[in-house]
């Protein structure tokens, strides 16, 4: 007891702010209201230090100290929408459009293969060229080549019989942020052609079909509250996803939100500690909007409880043409060919990078709660009042 009184005073913080913390930990959910009052502080260093360090021991109970990798391919810079942060918007006219070969992605997965990836993640904008019958051609020839990995798609809204589709053919996993849970602020970031409910429901076909399912949302995005942000991680809890990435918002210059400031590394930080006790099990991204914001983000993400990096695999000569934001970083160690410059950063913060499928476990049981914080006994898929 006088131990747990000498840290608080060391941190600074509020012993209750503590107990608030500690049960977020040890039961991966805290009535509303007091999730309220901790995102209202929770990028204060001190609260922040002390979140880190509980998200670490949940990441190292599950996980130990291993970080799976995912190679990523951006297979085409194509699409139909028109976002209004996104740097590869529709009416951005001064990007220089690409689309890969099915030959050109099998030579990518063929030499992430020997670098030792084990799951590809085939990302591009909703691209109308790529039919279903062309990415199901492709993700037969990639799941044939490569039986021993995981296929991720990140190719955004389709119809359920698309998604039921690319299922059968044999891919695994499913990427498709979620943006922001509040209607009115999806309806704000967003063309009128596209609604949280219709992203939502979307997340909600992959789950149904059997994906390893991420979300996911941007930190300090234009209009953002806390609020929001508390809507985010409750639609989290409720929807359980097996992976998730968050970054900082970061305005890209051919944008309408071009002057906007970007998001905060210090809250982006917070929020993936609060994520990882909210939700021990998930496979959660040190993303490289974190990496591209500050020189160690992608390690401090990891300590503060991510345990996934997406290094990039596409072709050099088109990786500046995906860009999502601007100054993304797609070279070192956040590039297949950067892997060994990328494992001496995190064996340095004393994590291993390893080759696996980093396949979702349910290692431990995440019960979901009440209003009042009590853990419902419910089955699997039970929502939480939000
Ligand atoms: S965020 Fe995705 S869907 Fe929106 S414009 Fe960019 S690539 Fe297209």
């Amino acid at each position: 007891m006088v131990r747990e009184i000498d840290m608080y005073r060391e941190l600074d913080m509020d012993p209750m702010l503590c107990q608030q913390i500690d049960r977020l930990k040890n039961d991966a959910c805290l009535p509303t209201d007091e999730l309220r009052q901790l995102l209202a502080v929770c990028d204060q260093p001190a609260v922040r230090a002390y979140l880190a360090e509980q998200a670490r021991t949940v990441q190292k109970t599950i996980f130990g100290q291993t970080v799976y990798m995912r190679g990523l391919i951006e297979f085409t810079n194509y699409c139909q929408n028109d976002c209004h942060y996104c740097g590869i918007r529709k009416s951005n006219r001064n990007v220089s459009r690409y689309r890969l070969t099915n030959d050109e992605i099998l030579d990518c997965c063929a030499a992430g293969h020997r670098k030792g990836f084990r799951t590809f993640v085939l990302q591009g904008g909703e691209d109308p060229f790529y039919t279903d019958e062309r990415l199901l051609r492709l993700i037969k020839q990639i799941k044939q080549n490569w039986p021993d990995c995981a296929l991720t798609l990140s190719v955004g809204e389709k119809p359920f019989s698309s998604y039921a589709a690319y299922r059968r053919a044999g891919a695994d996993r499913y990427l498709l942020r979620h943006e922001t849970a509040d209607p009115g602020h999806y309806s704000a970031l967003h063309p009128a052609n596209l609604t949280a409910a219709k992203r939502q429901r979307c997340l909600a076909d992959l789950k149904r079909l059997g994906y390893q399912t991420g979300c996911g949302f941007m930190v300090g995005s234009p209009g953002q509250t806390r609020e929001h942000l508390l809507s985010d991680l409750l639609f989290m809890k409720r929807f359980q996803p097996e992976m998730a990435g968050i970054g900082p918002f970061l305005p890209h210059h051919d944008t309408p939100y071009k002057n906007q400031p970007a998001g905060s590394f210090e809250l982006t930080l917070a929020l993936i500690s609060i994520l990882r006790l909210l939700l021990p099990n998930l496979l959660l991204s040190a993303t490289t909007a974190l990496g591209t914001i500050h020189p160690e983000g992608r390690e401090q993400g990891i300590l503060a409880g991510a345990n996934v990096v997406m290094p990039n695999l596409s072709p050099e000569p088109v990786r500046d043409q995906y860009c999502l934001y601007d100054n993304k970083l797609n070279s070192g160690a956040e590039s297949g060919e950067g892997l060994s410059d990328l494992a001496g950063r995190l064996a340095g913060i004393g994590y291993k990078l390893v080759v696996a499928r980093g396949d979702y476990m349910d290692h431990r049981s995440t019960a979901f709660c009440n209003p009042a914080g009590q853990p419902l006994t419910g089955k699997s898929g039970e929502h939480m009042p939000a």
